[in-house]
């Protein structure tokens, strides 16, 4: 577990956030993994993408019941973005970890996780099942990626069946403008961000894809973050928020369900 960077985990108050991997590994599966960040990252830890994960050290599991005390004490709540290095929905994690995952999050209440996948799909077979019947963990935040017009459709048709407090989408990298259906109001956060990373693979974000979603996020009432631009057509500040359009210096707070 570690402090990290990325803007969407700060709190309202400027809380800093955090990442936990429950295992290290994953498999792509759509055009958003194409050049995964994890993937590069786990070559300098040893670990084989597109293959088994690995297990994380007795240590790491023990962060987040630590992390959890010095927010009670602090009276403050942290986020935290599971996994930055895996999916939790992967079908080839090991049981036991994903068993475990789901009791520390159930045992740090004053954490807010935020489940980032693009399996939405097995959430009804990996999800615990007194979760799906009435027991959904408050602090337990479910979100899917969504980079263009199929993905969204394909994995909202699943992720709008979640009971969480809070849904919310992750459309980075923006491979396209794509149409948001009216029953997308529930959703509670929606993060819009360009691809970045090794500029030789950037794909760039079509003009006036990051307004369509704006407009569209306005429409329905949904709370828009605009995380960056695409770097390939805005290298040197495409991260630089006071630089982005002020149309899209947006950075709003979830609507969390009560
Ligand atoms: S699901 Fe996420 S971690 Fe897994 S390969 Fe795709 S981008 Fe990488």
């Amino acid at each position: 577990m570690g402090a990290t960077g990325i803007e969407w985990t700060r709190g309202p108050n400027g809380e800093q956030g955090y990442t936990f991997n429950p295992w290290i590994g994953c498999t792509r599966v759509s055009p958003a993994c194409d050049h995964c960040y994890a993937a590069g990252a786990a070559i300098k830890l040893g670990v084989e993408w597109d293959a088994q994960p690995r297990s994380v050290s007795e240590s790491s599991w023990q962060a987040p019941l630590a992390l959890n005390r010095k927010a009670a004490r602090e009276g403050v709540r942290f986020r935290v973005f599971t996994g930055s290095m895996c999916d939790v929905l992967d079908k080839n994690a090991s049981t036991p970890d994903r068993h475990r995952l789901w009791s520390t999050i159930e045992a740090t209440p004053n954490l807010d996780w935020m489940i980032l996948t693009k399996r939405p799909q097995l959430a009804g077979r990996y999800m615990p099942k007194p979760w799906w019947r009435g027991e959904w963990p408050r602090n337990a935040w479910f979100g899917f990626t969504a980079e263009n017009q199929k993905e969204f459709d394909r994995r909202w048709s699943w992720a709008r069946e979640v009971p969480a407090p809070l849904i919310f989408v992750s459309a980075e990298p923006l491979l396209e403008a794509y149409t948001l259906p009216d029953d997308a109001a529930k959703i509670g956060l929606f993060i819009v961000g360009g691809e970045s990373g090794r500029l030789a693979d950037c794909r760039p974000t079509p003009d006036g894809a990051f307004d369509f979603m704006r407009f569209q996020c306005i429409r329905l009432g949904i709370p828009f973050f605009m995380k960056q631009l695409d770097q390939i057509n805005h290298r040197g500040f495409y991260k630089k928020f006071d630089r982005f359009p002020m149309r899209l210096q947006v950075r709003e707070q979830p609507r969390i369900l009560v």
